[in-house]
């Protein structure tokens, strides 16, 4: 194991060229961002109405092959209101993942709904469309207003399937098994930008889906979310919603709705858009580390994550499956004492208190992966 450490803290340091701390995942300026953000502050529009918000949302839905792209806050927010979009109430029950990042669980909460955890699967590392058609088969009723789980009582209003750090997951059979239960997708496609399903953007698959803008994120706009989808009225109401539902038209404070003042400023705006310019090349340059990282573990005996038959992920982080949980914690142990930062996946959403009482089935692969995967460095290099 120490020969191991040792030759993996050196293969990093190695590639990426320094002798100083390599941190996971950090964002790049090399681009076309100064001069955006200083368009920006000339123009005065750095707040909710701007030039470049415009343009953010045009290229978003082109990224994403959708209709409608609508320029959030941040990506807990594009998924708190595409929830409510899809449907959700208070009082409902929504399918996800037990292994995502707290996000996820807390945009269904902030709609008075309680998440449900179905497991996932060990190769994808997302919702498990087996394991959602064993729960269903236990616990759902199609009825006329929807699916219902027949013991809560509640409707079971969404799915919300998460691509981890990249990979999409079974998405063809998760549709059928949703599509059969009549139960709305929401994909959380917050860390998948720039992912393929079968040829296909991950976050164009359910009826909304969501991206992210965060710091750690693949592209950045300090912070930031968008909504996409192809239903064009549901595009609409979510740019309405975020706006504070004000009736636009008019230059009276008539708001028809209790809306939120989630709109994506211009400033960081200006910021994304120039990051996006760079996307094809940073995951080019990511995809390049992966193969690297692949032949490197391979010679290992280590798993590496590598994507997919069908799929083409974007490697936003990059992780190795390790024997088990003391080997991994070990691992992680060495390798930040030595500089190196690399992170264990996150814990399952049920070890949290907000969420230790949701309903859940047997978590056998999300408790399994929970144990054994490690972060490492991804970031893409400069030359
Ligand atoms: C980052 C992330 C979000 C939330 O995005 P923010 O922009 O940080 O609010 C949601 N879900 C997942 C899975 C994420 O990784």
């Amino acid at each position: 194991m120490t020969d191991f450490i040792d030759d993996t803290v050196g293969f990093i340091r190695e590639y990426y060229g320094t002798n100083d701390v390599v941190p996971l995942h950090v964002p790049r300026f090399v681009g076309n961002e100064k001069e955006y953000v200083t368009n920006t502050i000339e123009s005065t529009f750095v707040s909710s109405i701007g030039a470049y918000v415009d343009q953010f949302e045009e290229t978003i839905a082109d990224i994403s092959q959708t209709k409608c792209g609508v320029a959030v806050v941040n990506g807990t927010a594009a998924l708190q209101v595409a929830l409510r979009l899809a449907g959700v109430r208070q009082g409902d029950e929504v399918l996800t993942q037990a292994l995502t990042f707290v996000a996820t669980a807390n945009a269904i909460q902030y709609n008075g709904a309680d998440p449900v955890f179905i497991d996932v699967d060990r190769d994808t590392m997302g919702l498990s469309p087996r394991a959602l058609e064993r729960f269903l088969e236990e616990y759902g009723e199609v009825r006329e207003s929807g699916c219902y789980n027949k013991k809560t009582g509640n409707r079971i209003a969404a799915c919300v399937p998460m691509h981890t750090f990249g990979f999409p997951v079974h998405l063809d059979e998760l549709l059928t098994v949703c599509t059969e239960w009549n139960i709305p997708v929401v994909e959380d496609a917050a860390e998948s930008l720039g992912s393929f399903y079968k040829g296909k953007p991950t976050g164009s698959f359910g009826e909304l889906g969501i991206f992210s803008f965060n710091g750690n994120k693949i592209v950045t706009a300090g912070g930031g979310g968008a909504i996409v989808t192809d239903k064009v009225e549901a595009g609409e109401h979510a740019k309405h919603l975020t706006t504070t539902a004000k009736k636009s038209k008019s230059y009276e404070y008539f708001h028809d709705e209790l809306g939120y003042n989630y709109r994506m400023p211009n400033l960081n705006a200006a910021l994304l858009c120039a990051q996006l310019e760079q996307l094809d090349d940073y995951i080019e340059n990511k995809r390049l580390l992966a193969e690297k990282y692949e032949a490197f573990f391979a010679e290992k005996g280590v798993a590496f994550r590598t994507e997919q038959p069908n799929t083409r992920v974007n490697y936003w982080l990059m992780c190795i499956e390790l024997e088990n949980r003391e080997r991994r914690d070990n691992f992680l142990e060495q390798t930040n004492k030595k500089g190196i930062m690399t992170r264990p996946i996150w814990q399952l959403m049920y070890r949290l208190p907000m969420y230790e009482d949701c309903l859940r089935d047997d978590q056998q692969n999300a408790e399994y992966l929970e144990d054994r995967i490690a972060n490492i460095p991804s970031s893409v290099r400069v030359k």
